[in-house]
């Protein structure tokens, strides 16, 4: 029979054996806990899971909270690459961290106006934000509160476009020093004032 209380030295080995062991004992404790914490999240709370699995860089998201698109996305409507025109940028972001880009508001207009030909598969009540690019800020914003002027002197990388605004002191203003013809909010733009700008007209009404 082996009894430590015999063998000083081998008492002593055993004891900081323990203490050497400790420290990564508790950063284990530690991950473990992370781990139920991320649990947790996935069960009670959705949106954190996106937030987790859009990107777990976050340089790569925009405050707004939408990503920023790759060098190699490609807009869903026109085939041209949103990552290329920083200043027109136009996010979808879904509920699952899917995210489409837009080289501009026209585009993605079109896009939600006609989602069963360019986001097949997908639908509107999985969208968690859309945001747009702000002329003024060229900060990314939500789309579904800014406003938007057409029939400008500003031309985007699709020709006429949407300019996004943050509030009405700023489109009044761009407004007046870009000849802007129309006002619109969000829920205001239609599939035929999309192709009107696309023809360089801007329909009265
Ligand atoms: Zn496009």
């Amino acid at each position: 029979m082996c009894n430590p209380d015999n063998n000083p030295d081998a008492s002593h080995q055993l004891s900081s054996n323990a203490k050497a062991e400790s420290p990564e004992r508790r950063s284990f404790m530690i991950r473990g806990l992370w781990g139920l914490c991320g649990c947790v999240g996935l069960i009670v709370n959705s949106d954190m899971v996106v937030a987790q699995s859009v990107s777990a860089d976050p340089s790569d998201q925009t405050p707004f909270g939408t990503p920023m698109p790759h060098d190699r996305d490609s807009c869903p409507v026109c085939g041209m690459f949103p990552a290329r025109y920083p200043d027109w940028i136009a996010t979808v972001l879904y509920r699952d961290g899917h995210a489409d880009h837009f080289d501009g508001a026209k585009d993605m207009f079109k896009y939600l106006l006609d989602m069963e030909k360019y986001a097949s598969g997908r639908k509107q009540q999985d969208i968690l934000r859309i945001g747009v690019t702000d002329y003024y800020a060229t900060a990314r914003i939500d789309a579904r509160t800014a406003l938007y002027v057409a029939g400008s002197d500003v031309l985007g990388p699709m020709g006429h476009d949407l300019i996004p605004h943050l509030d009405r002191f700023d489109a009044d203003e761009f407004m007046k020093d870009h000849k802007g013809q129309r006002l619109l909010t969000f829920q205001e733009v239609t599939m035929e004032l999309l192709l009107a700008l696309d023809r360089g007209e801007i329909p009265s009404q």
